[in-house]
């Protein structure tokens, strides 16, 4: 009996006041500790042996089971569709939205770069410390080629889902789920039964293995901020901080503008419910810069707070993950911007458009992990005739903006989420269902 009780409770309970909590704690004993001990070897002891592992260990904890969250959500999500044209439909809306919102985010980004000239304008002396401070980009960075034409089809479809699995190429493994899941909705239902009911099994096992790891979430993710704080401090910031408020400004306006106009206007969804309920999401991805990571955490919000079917959800969140990242296309454009005027690159407004179209393109190649951007600005950087070196000037503030960024592309996810949810069912029905939620919250409050 007890143990029905429990499975029967949602498989990740978010303590955002505990998360935000952790979150705060290890940020300011960071900035205490590396302003009182800056490179200290006791301070060095504390973050190599005790807080970076405990962060990286709860990354890992989530990481273990994205895998077979993946492939089951996404696998039940196509074929509860039912039928290919169904997936087709939502799909089409999906790939819609997503280009529309990337788009529009890597236009405010280059405006506001060409407005601001964060590049152009830097002290001979600030450029000349930044050039030597450069740290030296890994090799690994610099390999990377775009693909051209069709070939960007074959990168997608794997020819062995194992091998692409075991390399942790989630777009791949993405496209082999879509596939598994459109077999599956084809199939007679009697000859799947097992099958569905194994894969529905997966994925209540992996949110529940997730919903353990979030347990350890506020010293895991005050461990995350104090490493990143004690290590750096804020002085980091300080050469870069024009372009890192540009960066900033661009993201806090495609969140606050955008998406509210998005929610309003195509899914006449109340904007300041949403920005509520999504918390424990924002926190998340925050504390994680990793959209992967925060996956499951979106998928319990957007069933159990925005009232997003389970189906659109697991579709368009999955895929949303690793493909749906505007705070990262705003990123590649102002940083490609940024780096031009930086080396005195005269950019005509064709090339403008071009690094606009790639970063569109990057932001949909973008792994849902830490730092999964920064391969793919090298073949804009290139294609503009941009020194890819210089990726090196802006490698020291880039885990703060990454974790800004990926605040971004999750959000989005459920703002395109929430706005296929609308297309395909009428909105009244789903305000009704989060107002279910946030009624379940004044009731509990009471
Ligand atoms: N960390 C980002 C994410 O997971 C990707 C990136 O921009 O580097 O969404």
């Amino acid at each position: 009996m007890e143990n029905q009780r429990e499975t029967k409770q949602p498989a990740i309970r978010i303590s955002h006041r505990a998360i935000l909590s952790g979150l705060l704690v290890g940020t300011v004993a960071g900035v205490a500790a590396h302003a009182a001990w800056p490179q200290h070897p006791w301070l060095n002891v504390v973050v190599d042996g005790l807080t970076e592992p405990t962060g990286r260990l709860f990354l890992r904890l989530i990481f273990l089971i994205v895998l077979p969250l993946v492939f089951s959500a996404l696998t039940l999500g196509v074929s509860g569709f039912g039928d290919l044209a169904s997936v087709g439909r939502v799909g089409l809306k999906t790939l819609t939205v997503t280009l529309v919102i990337s788009s529009l985010s890597v236009a405010i980004g280059i405006v506001l770069v060409n407005v601001f000239q964060p590049g152009a304008a830097l002290s001979e002396e600030a450029r000349a410390a930044l050039l030597a401070s450069a740290q030296r980009v890994d090799p690994a960075l610099g390999g990377a080629r775009a693909p051209v034409g069709l070939e960007v089809l074959t990168h997608l479809v794997p020819d062995n889902p194992v091998r692409a699995a075991a390399q942790g190429d989630m777009l791949a493994v993405m496209v082999f789920a879509l596939v598994f899941g459109l077999g599956l909705a084809r199939s007679d239902r009697k000859a799947i039964s097992v099958l569905t009911a194994w894969l529905e099994g997966v994925y209540e096992v992996s949110m529940q293995v997730v919903g353990l790891a979030m347990r350890l979430a506020p010293v895991g993710v005050g461990c995350l901020m104090f490493t990143l704080t004690a290590r750096f401090g804020y002085e980091v910031l300080q050469p870069l901080a024009a372009y890192v408020g540009v960066v900033i400004l661009g993201l806090a306006l495609h969140l606050l503008v955008t998406y509210s106009l998005l929610l309003r206007v195509f899914a006449q969804r109340s904007v300041c419910p949403f920005f509520a309920a999504v918390q424990p999401v924002v926190l998340t991805a925050f504390s994680t810069s990793s959209s992967n990571a925060t996956l499951p955490t979106t998928l319990a919000v957007a069933r159990e707070r925005l009232g997003i079917p389970r189906e659109i959800a697991g579709f368009v969140l999955t895929l949303g993950s690793t493909a749906n990242q505007n705070g990262t296309a705003l990123f590649e454009g102002v940083t490609v911007l940024f780096l031009a005027q930086f080396f005195g690159v005269e950019l005509t407004l064709g090339q403008q458009l071009l690094v606009v179209g790639m970063s569109v393109l990057a932001g949909i190649g973008t792994a849902g992990v830490p730092g999964g951007s920064l391969p793919l600005i090298v073949p804009v950087l290139v294609a503009v005739g941009v020194p890819a070196e210089g990726i090196g000037i802006i490698l020291g503030v880039d885990r703060f903006l990454d974790m800004c960024r990926t605040v971004l592309n999750v959000v989005g996810d459920l703002v395109v989420a929430v706005v296929v949810a609308a297309w395909e069912k009428p909105p009244a029905a789903l305000e009704d269902q989060s107002k279910e939620y946030f009624g379940q919250k004044a009731e509990q409050g009471r």
